[in-house]
């Protein structure tokens, strides 16, 4: 006779307790699955990176009961305007039935936690770090320290949501290949009691600036650094923004713009057996265009759906999530990557003319559905 398999802990335990791995673990417990998330973290995650919420994402979050009180919480962006020096290019408005929502990261996942403690108390472990994941055939056993002890659980299925750095892909031989597009950024947000509902694209021969209303009365402003440039400081920051659009936003000295290098990647393998990687853990997307994280609340969707489906008829096959999760990865990023060549420097002459003249013809029109559609990360 085979030796008898281990009563298990949990249905699934999820490693990371981002907003990613959050909603997946709203939609698990909403389900009725027996789901634990284990987070390293013990307090609050304050970095400031997403704000913007596109459609797909949004349905994700109405989908696990997040939705309402985001809404709640959110600037609606009325449009946006992409410009080029001192015109304005295209322009396109966000209707009412596919809303474009603004709110910091820091606040969708406190609503998230939220949600979480609601549909099931205790799910969520923090101070938890988990150091290997196994796949046993049968089941999966996830190592763990917390409070200083050693400890292992065993579940049916376990999803990896640690993030872009995930340590547990690398060790799982899920592969990390290097797609294209990558370009160095600052950003700040900054008061600014002016701050309407539409976003400025000024992608003009000095470098993309961007700027976005945020709720509250702040503007999130985020600049392409060009080669040798310093717009780490606030005084750089500022000229680059004053040089390359004509406005002089109030930045004071004590503003410390934060650098980051948009990079993407995406994993070889999303799903394997009883393993699957979830949100930026299996997929780096630039900020540029921002899609990281509602791209990962859609593959959430698709495995809850495939989990509860594995966890009901007992099959160990998350192949078609791996698939589709990587077909949209590549969607985003080549999306991503088009944004950021948008935004790139450029000569004067024809190759800025050249720039020019297709981002007209994208917001002409004709042509204007289909590019609200592309921002909106409609298909993805
Ligand atoms: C500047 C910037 C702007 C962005 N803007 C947007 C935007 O506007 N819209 C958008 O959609 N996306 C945006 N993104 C991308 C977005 O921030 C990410 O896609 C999102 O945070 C991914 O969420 P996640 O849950 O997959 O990973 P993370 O948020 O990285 O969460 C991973 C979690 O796993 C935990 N963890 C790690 N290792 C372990 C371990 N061994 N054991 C237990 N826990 C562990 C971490 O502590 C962390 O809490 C932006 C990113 C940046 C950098």
């Amino acid at each position: 006779m085979p030796p008898a398999e281990p009563r298990l802990d949990h249905g699934v335990v999820i490693v990371g307790a981002g907003p990613v791995g959050l909603l997946l673990g709203c939609l698990l417990a909403q389900g009725g699955v027996d789901v634990a998330l284990c987070e390293q973290r013990d307090g609050d995650d304050v970095r400031s990176r997403a704000i913007g919420i596109h459609p797909p994402g949004l349905a994700m979050l109405d989908r696990a009961g997040a939705g309402a009180a985001v809404r709640a919480e959110a600037l609606a962006l009325a449009g946006g305007e992409v410009l080029s020096r001192g015109r304005v290019l295209a322009s396109l408005a966000f209707p009412a039935d596919r809303p474009v929502l603004v709110l910091p990261q820091r606040r969708t996942h406190a609503l998230l936690s939220q949600r979480l403690d609601r549909l099931s108390p205790g799910a969520l472990r923090a101070g938890c770090s988990v150091s290997g994941v196994r796949d046993e055939g049968g089941f999966v056993r996830v190592r763990l320290d917390a409070e200083g002890r050693r400890r292992e659980l065993t579940a049916a299925f376990a999803v990896i949501a640690d993030g872009v750095h995930s340590g547990l892909r690398t060790g799982l031989g899920l592969g990390w290949r290097r797609r294209a597009g990558s370009a160095r950024y600052a950003m700040a947000d900054v008061p600014d009691p002016d701050v309407g509902a539409t976003a400025l694209l000024h992608c003009g021969p000095g470098g993309l600036v961007e700027s976005f209303p945020l709720p509250g009365g702040v503007r999130r402003w985020v600049v392409r650094a060009a080669e040798d440039e310093d717009v780490g400081t606030a005084a750089g920051f500022r000229a680059a923004i004053r040089v390359r659009t004509g406005a002089d936003p109030a930045i004071g000295s004590d503003v410390v713009p934060v650098a980051f290098t948009a990079r993407q990647h995406v994993a070889r393998a999303p799903a394997r057996g009883r393993i699957a990687l979830l949100g930026d853990a299996a997929h780096e997307i630039s900020p540029i265009g921002g899609q990281g994280m509602n791209l990962g609340w859609a593959d959430a969707g698709r495995l809850d759906a495939a989990l509860r489906a594995a966890l009901a008829d007992g099959r160990a096959d998350l192949g078609d999530y791996g698939r589709r999760t990587l077909r949209a990865a590549r969607g985003a990023q080549r999306r991503s990557a088009f944004y950021m060549a948008m935004g790139a420097p450029a000569r004067h002459g024809l190759p800025l003319l050249a720039r020019e003249l297709l981002i007209r013809s994208l917001g002409s029109a004709p042509l204007r559905p289909w590019a609200a559609g592309l921002v909106t990360m409609r298909g993805l």
